[in-house]
């Protein structure tokens, strides 16, 4: 175990809404990440404050030190690790692209011509849309909520989202009114970010931690908890 960590409390950034890995239920913040973060915590003798503040912000707040560290879905990117220290990752990822439900014209990227998508303001989903969207002659307007992205879709403002496919599959088998049409394009893998060379304990403590949630099965009865087919 690491001892620089016990007994300390770390400031953890997470994002607002993004169901499976945080959102509220009953007021309280729940998901993979907030479940991983919170028995590794508990494994390794510290204590976490979670501070909700939605993606970039998280991004922000950490390069800015006003909190220790970030779990938000992060996508481990080499863009990212030239500022941020990563975890082991935790869980594969990738983009995707979904439109409302109802929709029956854009089946593709080349029906996007001249249309308006949205993306999450400095997620992979956002970095994916930008790069396709000269070849598609599509516009990308940037929202910090997914929530208000996929309203945004649903009311017709965008015609699609951008998003991480695991997050569009859990939203869209809850009915929240999206589709998927094109194929999932590989993206990072999800790890714990601090500053680069900073809160080196916290790193190690997160690595330990989750290495003993995987050997113990704890880990596949978080993942199981959100992402389990209902029997
Ligand atoms: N995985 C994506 C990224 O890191 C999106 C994360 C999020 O929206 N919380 O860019």
């Amino acid at each position: 175990t690491d001892d620089g960590v016990e007994g300390k409390t770390f400031v953890i950034g997470t994002d607002t809404t993004f169901a499976p890995f945080e959102f509220r239920e009953g007021g309280e913040l729940t998901g993979i990440d907030m479940d991983l973060i919170r028995a590794i915590a508990e494994t390794e003798g510290f204590d976490v404050e979670i501070r909700s503040l939605g993606f970039n912000a998280a991004l922000q707040a950490l390069s800015s030190n006003q909190v220790d560290g970030v779990i938000a879905g992060m996508s481990i990117t080499d863009e990212r690790k030239q500022v941020y220290d990563f975890s082991d990752p935790y869980f594969e990822s990738g983009i995707q692209m979904a439109v409302a439900a109802t929709d029956n014209d854009i089946k593709g990227y080349e029906d996007l011509a001249g249309k308006t998508v949205v993306a999450k303001t400095g997620s992979e989903g956002e970095t994916y849309a930008k790069s396709i969207a000269d070849q598609y002659g599509f516009t990308v307007t940037s929202l910090d909520q997914s929530a208000t992205m996929y309203e945004s879709v649903k009311s017709g403002n965008a015609v699609a989202v951008f998003d991480d496919y695991p997050v569009l599959a859990y939203g869209i088998a809850q009915n929240n009114g999206l589709k998927t049409v094109t194929e999932k394009v590989p993206g990072g893998s999800y790890g714990f970010a601090v500053n680069k060379g900073q809160n080196t304990a916290l790193l190690a403590a997160f690595n330990d931690g989750l290495a003993k949630l995987k050997a113990d099965g704890s880990y596949d009865k978080i993942l199981d908890k959100y992402l389990a087919a209902p029997a």
